[in-house]
């Protein structure tokens, strides 16, 4: 995976049909496998879009019936071949080292025909191009140090990105902000680092390049600049990652209303969502600025029938797995007691006050009191015992799905909930950064605790060596010394042409 050596070519536009498709190569060849395939002579002018045809090479005689649109090659003397045109295309030609990969690029932009591109592959294969593998474009960026690990990481993620804010907390990240962030955090703990090293050198000078006072202060500063990146960092993995929102309640008491009412105030995201359970009714939308797949699920009722049976049985699954449950209820019906409540959040022997256990935990519960255009019939005995069913943590939303009343309060909770504010983009959106720093965190929270016990008597080895943990974090992050394997699973996530 890790040759650069030769040229490789790939298709960089998505499959299917388009108005153009570009075929990409990279490579030191790449200027001379390009001067094959098209009946522009002479060199390519960099950074200049030159219009041409693309010729796919095929013997004379086969080729002979109509010489109008054949042209003639001649080839150092070599047989003459006749060439025929695949499409009419623009070539742009960019020279290393300030190209995409570092290497010698060229995109040759066609109409966007499966088939012509193809063409224009196979043929580029036939005059010595390697076909890319996943990732390989960005793999070779990376290798030729032209963007560094988060950031060939960001180019997916931007790619895949499907809410505007998404999109812009990855191309913050493409820019390089995650590297900024850890790079400050580095210039402190480098200057430390070597201080402490000068130290362990010397010690029969009896120096101490750094006074325990001074070190203390510093790994306290350490300490409080990866929390601040490590806390912006759940927000950022909902904004990368998505949310999932399961609407559960009774029959009857307004799901799919609300679903398409959530829906249709929404922006539906059309995307293919793999690992969606399909049999449940979702949709993704764009919930001011957070990737949500709402879940509608069938009505939570006990029943005798298999296929209602196991409805239910899928809906209490989904609304475990949801990061938001909404607990609809008919408020214009007088309140049934809400077993199924406590049920579809897993409280399944149905003990009241298990909804409220798991509004405490990480699921995030909204209680939706539906059909507010009626009049209501809960009287303040049931509202007191939905209060007591949920616990006072747990909001009680009144909306009509059917007029729209009370949504944009509920989109407001269900934002809140998830305490999301799109206003500041996160740092950190990837679980494998978050992994790394937390884990320099706690080296740096090792150090400090050794130093804060052991008073004027600090042991420069033990800190130095939470300290060069801490370094390696930060190096596999920004892809200093990622191993072989991290690089593997991150460039194989691509797809091809990337
Ligand atoms: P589900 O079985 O829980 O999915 O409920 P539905 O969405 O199918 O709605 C059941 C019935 O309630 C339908 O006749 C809806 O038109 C009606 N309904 C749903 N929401 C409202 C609402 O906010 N106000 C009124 N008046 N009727 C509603």
């Amino acid at each position: 995976m890790f040759a650069t050596s030769d040229t490789i070519v790939a298709i960089a536009t998505p499959p299917g049909p388009g108005a153009i498709g570009v075929v990409r190569l990279s490579g030191p060849d790449a200027q001379l496998v390009t001067r094959q395939l098209i009946t522009h002579r002479g060199s390519l002018e960099p950074r200049r879009a030159t219009l041409t045809r693309v010729v796919q090479a095929a013997p004379r005689e086969s080729e002979s019936r109509d010489g109008r649109n054949d042209a003639v090659r001649k080839d150092a003397g070599r047989d003459v071949e006749v060439a025929r045109p695949i499409d009419q295309v623009v070539v742009t030609y960019f020279p290393a080292p300030g190209s995409y990969t570092g290497e010698d690029v060229v995109e040759v932009s066609a109409h966007g025909s499966p088939v012509v591109l193809t063409e224009i592959v196979k043929t580029a294969v036939g005059c010595g191009a390697r076909l890319a593998e996943r990732g390989e474009f960005t793999l070779r960026a990376f290798l030729n140090g032209r963007i560094d690990l988060p950031q060939a990481e960001a180019v997916v993620d931007l790619i895949e990105a499907s809410t505007p804010l998404q999109a812009r907390a990855a191309f913050d990240q493409l820019n390089g902000t995650i590297t900024q962030a850890i790079g400050e955090i580095e210039a402190v703990l480098f200057d430390l680092i070597a201080r402490l090293e000068a130290s362990v050198d010397f010690p029969e000078e009896g120096y101490h390049f750094v006074t325990p006072a001074a070190l203390g202060e510093a790994l306290d500063d350490l300490v409080a600049r990866t929390s601040t990146l490590v806390s912006g960092a759940r927000r950022g993995r909902l904004l990368r990652e998505g949310v999932q929102i399961a609407i559960v309640g009774r029959p009857n008491v307004g799901k799919s209303s609300l679903f398409n009412a959530l829906v249709g105030a929404s922006r539906a995201i059309v995307a293919d969502q793999p690992g969606t359970t399909r049999d449940l009714v979702t949709e993704t939308i764009d919930l001011d600025g957070l990737r949500a797949t709402i879940v509608d699920t069938a009505g939570l009722c006990p029943s005798d029938d298999i296929v209602e049976s196991e409805g239910v049985r899928r809906a209490e699954r989904a609304a475990r797995a949801g990061d938001v449950v909404l607990l609809v209820a008919d408020r214009s019906e007088s309140w049934r007691g809400g077993d199924e409540w406590v049920r579809a959040l897993g409280g399944l022997d149905g003990r009241r006050g298990g909804a409220s256990q798991h509004a405490s935990g990480d699921r995030r519960v909204l209680a939706v009191a539906n059909k507010s255009d009626l009049p209501s019939a809960w009287s303040s005995a049931d509202l007191a015992s939905v209060r007591e069913l949920l616990g006072d943590s747990v909001d009680i939303i009144e909306v009509s799905a059917a007029t729209g009343a009370g949504m944009g309060a509920l989109r407001g909770r269900i934002a809140a909930v998830l305490d999301f504010e799109m206003r500041e983009r996160p740092a950190l959106t990837n679980v494998r950064h978050l992994e790394l720093v937390e884990r320099a965190g706690c080296a740096f929270r090792r150090a400090r605790a050794a130093v804060g016990s052991s008073g004027a008597a600090i042991s420069e080895e033990f800190v130095l060596a939470d300290l060069q943990e801490a370094r390696d974090a930060f190096g596999e992050v920004v892809g200093r010394r990622a191993p072989e394997d991290v690089l593997e699973r991150i460039f194989s996530t691509f797809c091809i042409g990337k």
